[in-house]
């Protein structure tokens, strides 16, 4: 797998279903393969073979990431753009994403994820390293993820519960709130909370990068998740899963870019729809070639048009502006912002290519 991402608002109960669901990948890896789900065979069964994957849960509470970096208004304004307490975070999430996925290691990525192009780059990583990606959202309406934040205002302000640290995570009366299952768990700042629930991108499923996308919201009962779960394992991790193809383009990254990057962006890619546009036959299904760069042809890349039909200029377009606001930058990673006119080359038709895989 096995990256799963979930997403949703603050305080909606991602948490506790990424913990459910770490539960249910438990037992899940430890059951013998052969064998189906039946609840009558016990996983206790099972013998010597080695479970297939390992699993991981990261969070921003495992590492230590304070609410506070997503709080804008206690950022300087003119720091404000470049937000980067929330980028340092977001990187160190994205380390630690990167050290644990591999083909035989699931990882539930327990977060807001709230920003597309961070999903974006996720699943990007999880194609490198050949192994499948999804989302899991969390729905839940405002008012009731308001509510229970509001609660742990109020719980910390009253000292119920004990607790009255700061939004940091940080004690000042050396007593800690735990929850049912003993984590701190500490409210968002009323500003914060709102501000987070506006930038919030939803999910889109008809994107590569949010799809395959699964719901849980909070009426769903046990039995209920249990289901989301299993399909979840039949898509991403059982026998029938997908075999994930890297991209030449999205293996490696390279940050060797001057100043211009947003006229170079802008250039590569429009002389890309060009290309294709000028060599593309009536019936589709062309292969385009594409030069790496001004020099040679030695290295040519390919975009593979689906069968059938032509690609006209308004969906070269659209893919187009996607793809550039994915990779204009500005969510912090290495390497996502800066990219050489070779590398935009490359990741631009490894992003054509997989679009028209979609649709076709
Ligand atoms: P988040 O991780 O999104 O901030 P949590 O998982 O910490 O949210 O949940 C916030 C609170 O709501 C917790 O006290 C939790 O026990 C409660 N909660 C979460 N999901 C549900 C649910 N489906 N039904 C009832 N209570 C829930
Ligand atoms: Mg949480």
């Amino acid at each position: 797998m096995p990256l799963i991402i979930v997403t949703g608002f603050p305080t909606s109960g991602k948490t506790t279903r990424a913990k459910q669901l770490y539960s249910f990948l438990e037992e899940r890896i430890s059951a013998p393969t052969s064998t189906s789900t039946s609840p009558s065979t016990p996983a206790t069964t099972t013998t010597a073979t080695p479970p297939k994957y390992r699993l991981h849960l990261i969070s921003d509470q495992t590492l230590s990431i304070p609410r506070s970096v997503y709080d804008l208004s206690s950022t300087p304004a003119h720091a404000r753009s470049a937000n980067a307490s929330e980028k340092d975070a977001r990187a160190s999430i994205y380390g630690a994403v990167k050290r644990a996925l591999s083909d035989r290691d699931i990882v539930v990525l327990d977060g807001l994820n709230y920003i597309k192009g961070w999903r974006y780059q996720l699943f990007c990583e999880s194609k490198a390293v050949r192994t499948p990606s999804c989302v899991l959202q969390i729905g839940c309406d405002r008012e009731r993820a308001k509510a229970v934040n509001e609660e742990r205002l109020r719980r910390r302000r009253d000292g119920v519960g004990a607790w009255s640290g700061n939004e940091n995570g940080e004690e000042t009366n050396g007593l800690k709130q735990e929850d049912e299952d003993g984590d701190i768990e500490g409210p968002y700042e009323p500003a914060n909370w709102e501000n987070l629930v506006f930038r919030y991108e939803e999910p889109n499923p008809m994107t590569r990068w949010d799809s395959p996308l699964f719901t849980l919201i909070w009426e769903d009962d046990e039995a209920r998740a249990r289901q989301v779960f299993e399909s979840m394992w039949d898509t991403i991790a059982g026998e029938a899963r997908k075999v994930v193809r890297p991209n030449q383009a999205t293996v490696q990254r390279s940050r060797d870019a001057g100043g211009d990057y947003l006229y170079i962006l802008d250039k590569e890619t429009q002389e890309i729809v060009k290309r294709i546009l000028d060599q593309q036959s009536d019936d589709g299904g062309d292969e385009i070639s594409i030069s790496r760069g001004s020099g040679g042809d030695a290295d040519e890349l390919v975009v593979e048009l689906p069968a059938g039909k032509k690609i006209g200029l308004p969906q070269l377009q659209r893919l187009r502006r996607a793809y550039m606001g994915l990779h204009r930058g500005g969510i912090g990673l290495e390497g996502v912002g800066n990219m050489g006119p070779e590398r935009i080359r490359e990741t631009f038709v490894g992003y054509l290519n997989d679009a028209f895989e979609k649709d076709g």
